[in-house]
C-alpha cells in the first residue's frame, strides 16, 4: 500500500533529513554517526543525515523549505553560539519549524500510531497553526552537538489516570536546545484550560518560551545546559 504524505494526501514520495541540509553543513565534523530507536514510546536519533521518508517533493520542497528558509538565520546563528534576538515572529516562524520536526520524528516510530492527527499536521501546512496546547522552549547546549528525541508521557486530570497524553520533542543541533510539548486530554477535558506546563527548577533559568509567543527575547538564556 502506499503510504500518505503526513501533511497532504499525495503519496510519499519523498524523503525529510531530520538534520536539513544546511544544519548538516554547519555541523560538519560535529557528530557521530549513531541511529538509536528505543523501547515503545520513544524515539531517538543521533544523526543528521537520517533521511526519514513520509512527505510528497511538492511540501518538501514547496512549503517545508520555505519554512526552513525562514528560520536560517537564527538558526545558523543559534547552533554557531553566536548571541540573537528573537521578535515575536521569529519565535512563531521557530516555533512552527519545531512542529514540523517534531511531527516528522513522530512519524517515524513504527512501535506506535503518530502522536499528531491529521488535522493538526493539515493546519500546520495550510494554516500555519501549531496545534492547541503546544509549548515550545529553547535553550544553549555548551557542547556542539546533535540529537533528535521523542518519549510519551501520560498524565492525570482530576484524578483520572492517563486522561492526558503528551508527546516530547527534544532537539539539540549544534548549540541550541529546542523542545517541543504537545499535550491531547480526553474528551470531556477537551473545552478545559489544562495546566500543561512541566518545567521544574533550573529548567526555569535554562529555557526561554517561544510559543506560545509573548514578548520579544535574547538568546542564549541566563543558564547553559552542559
Ligand atoms: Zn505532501
Amino acid at each position: 500500500m502506499t503510504r500518505q504524505c503526513l501533511f497532504c494526501p499525495n503519496p510519499v514520495d519523498s524523503a525529510e533529513h531530520i538534520g536539513s541540509d544546511w544544519i548538516l553543513e554547519d555541523l560538519k565534523q560535529s557528530v557521530d554517526i549513531k541511529i538509536t530507536i528505543g523501547k515503545s514510546g520513544s524515539i531517538w536519533i543521533d544523526s543528521p543525515e537520517v533521511l526519514i521518508k513520509c512527505v510528497c517533493k511538492t511540501c518538501n520542497n514547496g512549503w517545508m523549505s520555505e519554512l526552513e528558509n525562514a528560520n536560517k538565520f537564527p538558526i545558523h546563528a543559534m547552533i554557531n553560539n553566536e548571541p540573537c534576538g528573537l521578535t515575536k515572529r521569529d519565535q512563531n516562524k521557530l516555533a512552527r519549524w519545531a512542529v514540523m520536526k517534531a511531527m516528522v520524528l513522530d512519524s517515524c516510530n513504527p512501535a506506535r500510531r503518530p502522536f499528531y492527527v491529521e488535522a493538526e499536521r493539515e493546519n500546520l501546512k495550510s494554516s500555519s497553526i501549531v496545534p492547541a496546547r503546544t509549548l515550545v522552549w529553547i535553550g544553549q547546549f555548551s557542547a556542539k552537538g546533535f540529537h533528535f528525541g521523542g518519549t510519551d508521557i501520560w498524565g492525570e486530570i482530576e484524578k483520572i489516570a492517563k486522561a492526558s497524553h503528551g508527546c516530547v520533542t527534544s532537539m539539540d543541533i549544534g548549540h541550541l536546545v529546542m523542545q517541543v510539548l504537545s499535550v491531547h486530554v480526553i474528551s470531556q477535558f477537551a473545552q478545559q484550560n489544562v495546566n500543561i506546563g512541566c518545567r521544574m527548577g533550573d529548567w526555569r533559568n535554562s529555557l526561554l518560551d517561544i510559543f506560545p509567543v509573548t514578548d520579544s527575547l535574547r538568546w542564549p538564556p541566563n543558564v547553559t545546559f552542559t
